[in-house]
């Protein structure tokens, strides 16, 4: 019998109801800011969590409050029999809120069995509207296949559907305005993400980091008047602006230059069976222990609210290369 019991709060008094789950390691693009060339090296299949494993802590989560549920990877799309997941988190009563982070590559040809099992919404990653850039940053995607995507998930009905952009100087800040000019034309949320220094590949990424401030005053500067949804409050980390011209809305979401630790809701599951308190910081938990029969995995994600800290220092402790390096780049946390 499923029931909330108890809900999870750390010291600093936030409440956490939202797991991201990476459900695998594995990707189909390369792209330049979470991996280097070679890709990472990839956990053997028996390090993977099961569907069944993922879904006995998702349903401790949800007896503890959690309350949404981001299925993200590594590229979720990738891993075989995903909808079956879906579908399952979807049965959860308390689950009210079901999405997923995807480069969208595959999501054409898998979007309708996706919201047939209960998928909500959608933030699919698209960092410029250049097929030649795509192929560069992403190192050996088709830009047409993620706009494919973006068309059938709008088509059917995903919603909101999300489009990310991690923004780099002298990499993609020329494709600011394409991206504005996209959401006049489609009921898109477009987010500009700052570039976090989150893996050791890219020693370069104080040249490359954009404070999103800039940017914003840049979408200003061509005439649009941007006024602050209702939404800002509450919808997590982005915050969001409306404008006549536009079908959608355009989100700024400042990690660096200016964290949101303060409303942290979220803890994250690696594939391999973590629990993260924190993106940044390198403490996590395993929940392999506890998964033979369930008990105890409760136990864990209380004992991740302990190890949760005020905030992370993201950017502020850098030498002249780059960022420290991290145990875990981007693509093994999920975003
Ligand atoms: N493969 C999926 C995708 O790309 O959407 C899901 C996993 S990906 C790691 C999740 C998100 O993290 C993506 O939106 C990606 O753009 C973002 N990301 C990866 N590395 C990043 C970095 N160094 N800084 C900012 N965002 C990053
Ligand atoms: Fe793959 Fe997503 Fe990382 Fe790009 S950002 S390499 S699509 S996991």
């Amino acid at each position: 019998m499923f029931a909330v019991t108890a809900e999870l709060r750390d010291r600093f008094g936030r409440k956490h109801d939202y797991l991201r789950v990476s459900v695998t390691d594995r990707c189909n693009l390369r792209c330049v800011y979470c991996m280097g060339p070679e890709g990472v090296p990839p956990l053997q299949h028996s390090d993977i969590l099961s569907y069944e494993e993922i879904l006995a802590v998702v349903k401790a989560g949800a007896e503890l409050g959690m309350k949404s549920v981001r299925l993200t990877g590594g590229e979720p799309l990738v891993r075989k029999g995903i909808e079956d997941l879906v579908k399952k988190i979807a049965l959860i009563p308390s689950i009210t809120d079901l999405s997923m982070t995807t480069n969208g590559q595959l999501l054409a040809e898998m979007v309708l069995a996706l919201k047939r099992a209960g998928l909500q919404r959608v933030n699919i990653s698209l960092d410029t509207l250049d097929p030649q850039l795509f192929r560069e940053i992403t190192r050996c995607g088709d830009l047409e296949k993620t706009l494919e995507g973006i068309r059938a998930a709008l088509d059917y009905g995903l919603n909101p559907v999300k489009i990310n952009v991690v923004l780099m100087k002298g990499v993609n800040e020329q494709e600011i305005d394409a991206f504005v000019k996209l959401v006049c034309e489609y009921p898109l949320q477009l987010r500009f993400i700052e570039y976090m220094p989150l893996d050791a590949h890219d020693r370069k990424w104080k040249e490359k980091y954009l404070p999103l401030e800039v940017v914003k005053e840049k979408i200003k500067a061509r005439g649009y008047v941007l006024e602050p949804c209702a939404q800002n409050s509450g919808f997590g980390p982005a915050e969001i602006y409306q404008s006549p011209h536009l079908q959608g809305t355009i989100g700024f979401i400042h990690p660096v230059s200016r964290h949101f630790c303060e409303s942290c809701n979220r803890f994250r599951l690696t594939a391999d069976g973590f629990i993260k308190p924190c993106l940044y910081w390198q403490e996590e938990l395993s929940v392999k222990p506890f998964l033979h029969d369930g008990r105890g995995l409760k136990e864990v994600l209380q004992k991740a609210l302990e190890y949760k800290r005020q905030r992370h220092t993201m950017g502020l402790n850098l030498g002249d290369d780059g960022e420290i390096i991290k145990a875990r780049g981007m693509s093994k946390i999920g975003g």
